[in-house]
């Protein structure tokens, strides 16, 4: 949701590899300059598959986390699932695990807290863990959005929806 798929539908192996979705980073840097604060819950199978290293995956992510930290938008956590599928774990979505476990350090109710994604996985996520869900049309977004039984807000981007939530209208479409 915070960055662009790898050309060959892959992994983001590499820091260099590691591109922003347009209206990703002005949208955290919106959020937080309204107070709100920001954790990103990520599956990272490519671990627990073997096709990259955790040492990789941190690499990546200290990138990611420095980049949104000089645009302004600094997250206060990152939790990430590093198991394959088959592993069976509470973590990787559509489970509830990282979002409780970000709710639980944050010190946020679930009754305060918004899940934004843009797969089917991360809005079952937000419903299991009992939290309001967002979806953005970057990513797969426009494809999860057609798949949307019940309806949602939606919004073309992290900095359509930022708006939003900071108007306090998350309603808007
Ligand atoms: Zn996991």
């Amino acid at each position: 949701m915070l960055n662009c798929e790898p050309p060959d539908a892959g992994y983001v192996m590499q820091p260099e590899d590691f591109r922003w979705i347009p209206g990703a980073l002005d949208g955290l840097a919106a959020l937080r300059r309204a107070g709100i604060r920001l954790s990103v819950a990520t599956n990272q199978s490519g671990v627990g598959r073997g096709l990259m290293g955790q040492g990789q995956l941190d690499a990546v992510h200290a990138r990611m986390l420095a980049e949104a930290a000089a645009g302004g938008g600094t997250l206060d956590a990152l939790l990430v699932c590093p198991h394959s599928p088959e592993a069976g774990c509470a973590c990787r979505k559509p489970a509830p695990g990282l979002i409780e476990t970000a709710m639980a350090q944050s010190g946020i109710l679930a009754s305060e807290t918004l899940v934004v994604g843009d797969d089917g996985r991360d809005i079952e996520a937000a419903a299991r863990a009992g939290v309001a869900a967002a979806l953005v049309r970057t990513g797969k977004g426009r494809q999860t959005e057609t798949r949307m039984r019940r309806p949602i807000p939606v919004f073309d981007d992290l900095a359509a929806l930022a708006q939003a939530v900071v108007a306090g209208k998350l309603e808007a479409r």
